[in-house]
């Protein structure tokens, strides 16, 4: 009597985007699935809490996607939330200065390259800063030097002044979430290129309408089980333990041992900084990766108080310091928004209040008429270790996503921290995962 061969295993560490996006990948090639995920919920970096003082469900800090987020949109097709967006025809952003001008970018929805030139001139700065700022545009097709830093590039394309004000630094603070002395302008310029170098959707905002923990975490449990993978949560990987090569067990915080076979595999889809924790002999490289943090105050004014302007659900804060972005839910209540802080070290160190008072004056700076002291609930969110710094010369650092090089014949990463040629994003942890999953 001949037996079939049992299944091969797949343990997949870390239910973050990465680590979804595997569970299923690898559940529709035929592994029996496990997905082991410390907390109690998946959607790693965006997720939501429930805030005891606005009794509101806010998100970790908000995130935005753009049109081009293929992979994502696939993992949200899994989890069946890809409604759950406002997906505008094209790129849409409002300015505010520190007194309170503002000012629209508007792409037509023909193809960005086209589209650009129009929205750029639609803008209320002098003919020259205009040219300029088409001529960086222009530019971006060229690429940079590997060792260039964005503020290297916009030195040598002229780009200093209101160009970099405008256009360049809230891109570089969005994409990349530091400033542009801090990051390679290779991997931001490669980003821009695939964003704007398509259609007008491609380079749009898709804006959730519910929060994150909606997206992903709350749909997880169900469509993972529904796709045949078993998720268990609250499961804190503390080791791994190797022998001739292979990875031989995963061990939980808990003491439990889960044996893994040799034709099994062992998924990372961890951070690096937790990853280094388990393998620290093969983090040599990925282990230098710096972090750089988010900060977002989640404003809600009260009723009595005046709203606030509203000029769409993405305003740029030109020379914002330290907060960077008004970011709204699309068709919600005006009055409930976040100020978000991308990459701005100025805060280590900082009280929850003394962040507040910052955020409250920044308010009444760029919104004259609504004063520092407005009636409203703020809570602050502070994410240390919100991403990676992609800084010139990283990209070496960054493992390409499959086998761990020197590592164990059956342990493979993913992760937007491995080599996907983008930024710390939602669609570099999905794409990672598409990307291991081809070397499986
Ligand atoms: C505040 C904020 C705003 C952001 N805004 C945007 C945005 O607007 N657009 C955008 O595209 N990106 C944004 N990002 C970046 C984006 O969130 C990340 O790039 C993406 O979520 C990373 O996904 P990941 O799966 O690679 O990692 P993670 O989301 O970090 O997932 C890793 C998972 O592993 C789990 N884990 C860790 N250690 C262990 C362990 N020992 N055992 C078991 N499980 C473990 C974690 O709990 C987590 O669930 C933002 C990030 C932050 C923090």
């Amino acid at each position: 009597m001949s037996t079939a061969a049992a299944p091969r295993r797949a343990f997949v560490l870390g239910g973050g985007v990465a680590g979804l996006a595997a569970a299923f990948g690898l559940a529709e090639r035929g592994f029996r699935t496990d997905l082991l995920e410390s907390r109690r919920w998946c959607g790693g970096r965006a997720f939501s809490f429930d805030d005891k003082l606005t009794g509101e469900r806010l998100d970790n800090g908000p995130h935005a996607m753009l049109g081009c987020y293929h992979a994502t949109r696939a993992l949200l097709r899994r989890l069946g939330t890809e409604g759950l967006f406002a997906h505008d025809r094209a790129l849409r952003m409002a300015y505010r200065t520190d007194d309170g001008r503002v000012d629209q970018l508007a792409l037509r929805s023909w193809p960005v390259p086209l589209a650009m030139p129009f929205g750029l001139f639609g803008l209320q700065l002098p003919f020259g800063t205009k040219l300029r700022a088409l001529w960086g545009m222009s530019t971006v097709a060229w690429g940079a030097r590997a060792a260039w830093t964005l503020q290297d590039w916009l030195r040598a394309r002229r780009q200093h002044g209101a160009p970099d004000a405008f256009l360049w630094r809230p891109l570089c603070r969005a994409i990349m979430n530091v400033e542009p002395d801090e990051c390679a302008a290779r991997d931001f310029l490669a980003t821009l290129r695939e964003a704007f170098f398509g259609r007008a959707g491609t380079a749009a905002f898709m804006l959730p309408l519910r929060p994150w923990g909606e997206i992903f975490g709350d749909p997880a449990p169900a469509a993972l089980a529904k796709a045949g993978a078993n998720l268990r949560t609250g499961a804190r990987v503390v080791g791994l333990e190797r022998r001739d090569g292979v990875v031989v067990a995963i061990v939980l915080n808990d003491g439990e041992r889960i044996e893994v076979g040799p034709q099994d595999l062992v998924v990372s889809a961890m951070p690096w900084f937790a990853l280094k924790s388990l393998v620290p002999d093969l983090a040599a490289g990925f282990g230098a990766l710096r972090s750089a943090p988010i900060v977002t105050a989640h404003f809600r004014i009260a009723e009595a108080a005046p709203a606030l302007p509203s000029e769409g659900p993405v305003v740029a804060l030109v020379d914002g310091d330290p907060f960077h972005f008004v970011l709204r839910t699309p068709g919600a209540d005006a009055r409930a928004f976040a100020l978000l802080s991308g990459g701005n070290r100025i805060f280590d160190g900082m009280s929850v209040a003394e962040i507040e008072q910052a955020a409250r004056a920044q308010l009444a700076r760029h919104y004259p008429g609504v004063p520092a002291d407005v009636a409203a609930t703020v809570r602050i969110s502070k994410e240390s270790l919100a991403t990676f710094v992609a800084a010139p010369g990283n990209r070496a650092l960054r493992p390409v996503p499959g086998r761990l090089p020197n590592g164990p014949s059956n342990l493979f990463v993913c992760g937007d921290w491995t080599d996907t040629r983008l930024p710390a994003t939602l669609e570099g942890a999905a794409r990672s995962a598409q990307a291991m999953l081809q070397r499986v």
